[in-house]
């Protein structure tokens, strides 16, 4: 009777600890963010265990037999959830899957673990469930913000370069084209500067969403920065071709952007393109050449459309020798100065000389004015070429006039980037001091081009120079915007005509009657005139007869070396 007493109370003792040992299982699944399965092979059972209801909204007691999981998720990952529910045919002793919930607002990581006996027999096998809904979605976000642009919702640069040279590899077997579009909003600067970022950004994203419609399935649309679009067409045909949506924005943009701030915004846009596989054979080289080209399109007065071809490469390529062999030119000593002299046409004595920069490069190549000194303008090395060639001038102006004792002005060009640094009035005048030169022995060649930012701005600093007594000419007058209403108040000495004008003044005769208007007008306000460009003797007798001031041009003199300009005052002293 003892021993069965005895073997009672070990046998309560144990089932006792049993069941606080299951409590304390049951309460650490419960508390836990998980849900579980429990199945046992041997006696076909289930169990569940966790938070199935407060994570899944799945009824515990619903759950009669693994089948049934399945029809708790989305069709499509219904296989995935198979695949681990029946592990156990595979041999795995563990795997995962992420599964969306049909409701498809969670998502359920499923993991399942499972034990074999010594024979490989499986035992018993746990699944656990987690919500992952929260990871899933900053996942997604990140995904998001790797393929996308925040701002206009199309895809971003690194994306669309990855699809573009898969593209280019199917292109490669197929035998088929693959046309970029790079697109530039025409004078985004001045809406961002005049209207302020918001409306800036507005327009680049109103703009951006336009330009999403035409994606589909074999045209991908980018934004890339700023007002900057990208656009490539696999196999272009029917009106997904180059000309087609290129058209299409056109149309588009004969009608204003409203944004939210109620601005209405007309924009015109430049465009360049370039196709696989004429143009360049990888996705960098491709979106490089369709910039390129776009650039094209921006120095033919934007709004326009440009095709890659190989000239254009060429002459890229040659600014780009050009931008490099630059940057040392001025400590090879490799410029110099040429003189053409610029003649009064009732008196015929000497009126001034023009300086002109010359340039060998190391091979001793002469390369153009007209070629570097906008490249020159771009990369900035025109503030050091210009002060150079301010000082040389100046410099050789002092010198010719102690040797000849000869009156003449100098005329120097200028550019616009030098002509607005804050330092330049300050620097020409010590250069003058330097040299002991009166201010109005010289005179600034200005381009109209330097009026079109800050009119006001450029106005006063010519102000203070004639104040120094510096004469001041506007250069290539007529090839600008030529409005000559700002002509008027413009404190200027003189008015260069440009050649193109010449050119066509002895054959056209609405050229003959723009060229008097313009002589006319110049005396009335006051200004000298300099014909520039003049190369026979009928241009020549034409303009004096007209009244134009001075001539300069091939058919007087051309620009010669500083020796031969000396030679010329010694003859006349002699
Ligand atoms: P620009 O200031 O209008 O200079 C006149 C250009 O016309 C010069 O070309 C001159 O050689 C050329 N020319 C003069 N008479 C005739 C003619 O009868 N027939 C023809 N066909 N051409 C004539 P160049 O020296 O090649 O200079 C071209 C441009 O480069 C200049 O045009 C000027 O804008 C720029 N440039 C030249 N030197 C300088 C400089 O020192 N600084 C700056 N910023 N620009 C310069
Ligand atoms: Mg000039
Ligand atoms: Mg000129």
């Amino acid at each position: 009777m003892d021993e069965l007493h005895y073997q009672y109370n070990l046998l309560r003792a144990k089932n006792q600890t049993l069941e606080s040992t299951e409590r304390m299982y049951r309460s650490i699944c419960n508390t836990s963010t998980n849900a579980f399965l429990y199945y046992s092979f041997a006696d076909n059972k289930l169990f569940t265990m966790g938070a199935w209801e407060s994570y899944f909204d799945i009824r515990i007691d619903s759950i009669k037999n693994l089948a049934s999981l399945t029809e708790l998720v989305q069709d499509k990952y219904q296989l995935a959830l198979r695949e681990i529910l029946y592990l156990e045919q595979t041999k795995m002793e563990r795997a995962s899957k992420e599964v969306c919930l049909l409701n498809g607002k969670k998502w359920v990581e499923c993991e399942v673990n499972i034990s074999y006996d010594e024979k490989q027999r499986p035992i018993e096998k746990i699944i656990r469930f987690k919500d992952i809904t929260k990871f899933k979605k900053q996942n997604d976000e990140l995904s998001y913000l790797a393929y996308y642009d925040i701002l206009t919702g199309l895809y971003n640069r690194n994306y669309f370069v990855r699809i573009l040279a898969d593209w280019l590899r199917k292109a490669e077997t197929d035998k088929s084209v693959v046309s970029v579009m790079f697109i530039d909003i025409d004078d985004f600067r001045k809406i961002n500067d005049g209207l302020g970022l918001i409306v800036g950004d507005e327009l680049v994203q109103v703009f951006g969403q336009f330009l999403g419609t035409f994606s589909q399935e074999n045209v991908i649309v980018s934004h890339f920065n700023s007002d900057i679009y990208c656009m490539a067409i696999y196999d272009p045909c029917g009106n997904r071709t180059v000309d087609a949506i290129y058209h299409e924005i056109q149309s588009r943009l004969q009608k204003p952007f409203l944004l939210s701030t109620r601005h209405e915004l007309d924009i015109t846009v430049s465009v360049g393109v370039a196709e696989y596989p004429e143009a360049a054979k990888s996705a960098l080289e491709l979106i490089n050449c369709a910039e390129i080209v776009m650039f094209k399109s921006k120095a033919g007065g934007k709004n326009g459309l440009t095709f890659f071809d190989t000239p254009i490469l060429n002459d890229f390529l040659k600014n780009i020798e050009i931008e490099n062999k630059l940057k040392e030119a001025l400590f090879a000593n490799q410029f110099e100065l040429n003189f053409q002299p610029q003649y009064d046409s009732s008196s015929g004595s000497l009126r001034g000389v023009e300086a002109l920069i010359r340039w060998k490069d190391h091979m001793g190549k002469s390369v153009s004015p007209s070629d570097f000194i906008p490249i020159a303008e771009k990369n900035g090395t025109i503030v050091p070429i210009g002060n150079w060639v301010i000082d040389e001038a100046i410099r050789i102006l002092a010198e010719v006039k102690r040797k000849y004792r000869i009156d003449f002005v100098m005329s120097i060009n200028i550019s616009a980037i030098q002509y607005k640094r804050d330092e330049f009035v300050g620097d020409l005048i010590a250069i003058l001091r330097k040299y002991d030169v009166k201010p109005n022995e010289i005179e600034l060649e200005i381009t109209e081009t330097v009026l079109i930012d800050d009119f006001k701005l450029v106005k006063d600093k010519m102000h203070t120079l004639r104040e120094y007594g510096v004469k001041v000419s506007l250069d290539d007058f007529g090839t600008g915007f030529s409005s000559l209403s700002y002509l008027k108040g413009l404190p200027i000495d003189t008015l260069k005509i440009d050649k193109s004008f010449v050119d066509t003044v002895i054959l056209d005769e609405s050229t003959r009657i723009i060229m008097e208007s313009i002589i006319h007008m110049a005396k009335r306000l006051g200004y000298d005139t300099v014909a520039e460009g003049v190369e026979t003797k009928e241009q020549y007798d034409y303009l004096k007869s007209i009244g134009c001031d001075t001539i300069q041009g091939f058919y007087l003199s051309k620009p010669m070396s500083v020796e031969a300009f000396e030679q010329l005052l010694s003859e006349m002293i002699h």
